[in-house]
């Protein structure tokens, strides 16, 4: 560990105070007349604030979790660095030079310094190449064509990777950048060298919440490719779980409202700035994590939940408010689109940025959402259904940790379940297993951990794992959207990223899966004879049909919801034939498919 001096530290102290290096990630309340802060816990879930800021003599303490330190533990836990980085990191922030650093750390801290720079300068030559190089004329049509604006393309710094593929290397080479380092960016292809990731690409670039570029994510333009999108590989300066699209881009608007909008695509995140809409943001191609809320929370207090209007986006709505509650962010769901229309950025095309905004402004509580969401699949005419809906709204009442707000949601599903509000609470009690009471309201914080939980999709993945050279007439069939499983997800990207980057060996694909979780989860299935099917190739075309089955039966349910609320709602004839219609139509889909399937198992 480099050592440093003494009087580098007691400098620093000197010219920060605790409350301006903790106020940039949480937001502090000074305590009366006195040199004291309150906050919310930035190191573990709550509602109510028991961190206690104690500036004048420089230590925090946290009430509810028992962390306490200094600016520098403070600065080691937040942003997962060593004692020394700290120090480094906080000597930038008060211009204290530094001379002791040793070799190693010495050439770590200047390599991230490297990687960040190449960033921060190609982020600027991709935009400057979408906006003026003749080859990139096809992007900007399809941007036009999309409805992105110019004054957009600026905002956001969109930019365009020509299909050129010797551009880049040469581009940096020439700005003196070692091989070594250009390895390390993620920018390249990990067997080739010098054959860039992005190639022919929209570019839309991630920003940290400090506006540095840290990461791409690429939109193929050609509508042929493989991949829809390619986003850079975690390096020594990004990690996707801790980063969101748009939230820089946000960061003003976040502040001022206190609220975000939490939607699917880097597209629907650039349509909801363009109409007015400038605190829009979006998870990186994974599901929202518990990282990200926190990150959220430092700058809001609420969440607008905006994801697509299918099945997918039902599953990713519920997880969402979920890992929002237990993080203590106040939730709100954006009601579908009429028209069927899906998303953000399909109703600015087709509909304009006026009807967007007002669009997102019809909005539902949370909890509200999940109740009637679990109505629509139960009958709660049956004892049975009432019971069903109590389990399903549960995780949502696990994650609030005021009872006084708990109270409130009993009320409400006492309402409208019509089951008297004690039996609602004894049926709470029973089921946690708890013998607290609601007055007792110190629970634990609640860790939202990776769970696996096997099911139809990620056992596809993993059959798919075990056989990669299989992936690719999968892919043709079943798209990354069909997924609701985050864990299927993440399997899905990597063994796309493994067949573009052309690694075959399983160890490797193993590496590549970065959630510990899962990754020992994927290892065990390596001796698991069920992935090792003797006949593979009719294992994975059962596979693909009964995910596509899963998929007809999901829409065939929406359809018949949508068919009983008209029913209720006494819908006009023709929007009724045309949903039996549409019934009918699955149906027969759903038939052939069985059909296919009892043949297949037959061979
Ligand atoms: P478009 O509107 O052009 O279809 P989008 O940005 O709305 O694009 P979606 O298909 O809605 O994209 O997907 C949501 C997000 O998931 C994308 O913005 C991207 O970050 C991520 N994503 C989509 N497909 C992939 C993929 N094949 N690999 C990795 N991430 C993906
Ligand atoms: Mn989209």
């Amino acid at each position: 560990m480099a050592r440093y001096s003494d009087s580098v530290v007691e400098t620093i102290k000197q010219r920060l105070r605790l409350s301006e290096v903790i106020g940039s990630y949480v937001r502090l309340t000074k305590q009366g007349n006195t040199d004291d802060y309150k906050a919310c816990c930035p190191f573990h879930s709550e509602k109510t604030p028991s961190f206690l800021v104690h500036d004048r003599e420089g230590f925090y303490k946290c009430f509810g979790c028992g962390k306490s330190g200094n600016m520098f533990s403070f600065i080691m836990e937040m942003e997962h660095v060593s004692f020394p980085e700290a120090i480094k990191f906080l000597a930038e922030k008060a211009s204290v030079p530094l001379k002791e650093e040793n070799e190693y750390e010495k050439k770590e801290s200047d390599k991230t310094k490297v990687i960040q720079d190449i960033y921060n300068r190609i982020l600027k030559s991709f935009n400057t190449y979408l906006l003026t190089r003749s080859d990139a004329e096809h992007a900007r049509t399809y941007l036009a064509s999309r409805k992105v604006t110019k004054t957009t393309v600026e905002n956001f710094m969109l930019g365009y990777a020509p299909s050129d593929s010797t551009w880049l290397y040469d581009f940096l080479k020439k700005n003196n950048y070692s091989d070594e380092i250009l390895k390390e960016t993620g920018l390249f292809s990990r067997n080739y060298d010098n054959l860039p990731l992005f190639r022919d690409r929209i570019l839309f670039p991630i920003r940290n919440w400090r506006g540095n570029c840290v990461a791409f994510g690429g939109r193929d333009l050609t509508g042929e490719s493989k991949a829809k999108y390619i986003n850079t590989p975690e390096t020594a300066i990004y990690s996707k779980r801790n980063n969101l699209f748009g939230l820089y881009e946000s960061l003003d608007e976040l502040k001022k409202r206190e609220e975000i909008i939490l939607c699917e695509g880097n597209f629907d995140v650039v349509s909801l700035h363009q109409a007015g809409l400038r605190y829009a943001a979006a998870p990186l191609g994974t599901a929202f994590t518990d990282e990200q809320a926190r990150l959220i929370k430092r700058y809001c207090k609420r969440v607008n939940l905006l994801f697509d209007s299918d099945g997918a986006g039902r599953n990713a709505t519920v997880k969402a408010l979920i890992i929002c509650q237990t993080n203590g962010l106040e939730t709100r769901v954006i009601k579908p689109f009429p028209d069927d229309i899906k998303d953000a950025s399909q109703m600015l095309e087709e509909k304009g940025a006026e009807e967007l905004l007002k669009s997102c402004s019809s909005t539902e509580g949370g909890f509200s959402y999940l109740v009637h969401s679990a109505l629509k699949m139960y009958d709660i005419r049956q004892p049975k259904g009432k019971s069903s809906v109590f389990k399903e709204v549960k995780p949502f009442l696990d994650a609030t940790e005021s009872s006084i707000e708990r109270q409130d949601y009993f009320k409400y599903l006492s309402d409208i379940l019509r089951v008297p509000q004690e039996q609602i609470i004894r049926e709470y009690e029973d089921s946690t297993g708890s013998t607290q009471t609601w007055s007792d309201s110190k629970t634990e914080p609640v860790i939202v951990k990776n769970e696996i939980k096997p099911g139809p999709e990620l056992n596809s993945m993993l059959l798919l794992l075990n056989n990669p050279e299989c992936f690719d007439r999968f892919k043709t069939e079943i798209k990354f959207n069909f997924l609701a499983d985050v864990n299927a997800r993440a399997l899905y990207t990597i063994l796309e990223d493994a067949q573009r980057e052309e690694i075959k060996t399983k160890e490797t694909l193993l590496q590549m899966i970065s959630d510990e979780n899962l990754r020992n989860f994927a290892y065990g299935s390596m001796t698991d004879v069920a992935y090792r099917p003797a006949n593979l190739s009719q294992a994975v075309t059962d596979v693909i049909n009964n995910l596509k089955l899963k998929r007809l039966e999901d829409k065939r349910a929406n359809v018949q919801l949508l068919i009983e609320s008209a029913q209720m709602e006494g819908a006009p004839d023709y929007d009724f034939i045309s949903l039996l219609e549409t019934v009918n139509e699955l149906d027969r889909e759903i038939m052939n498919l069985k059909a296919q399937n009892a043949e297949g198992s037959n061979n």
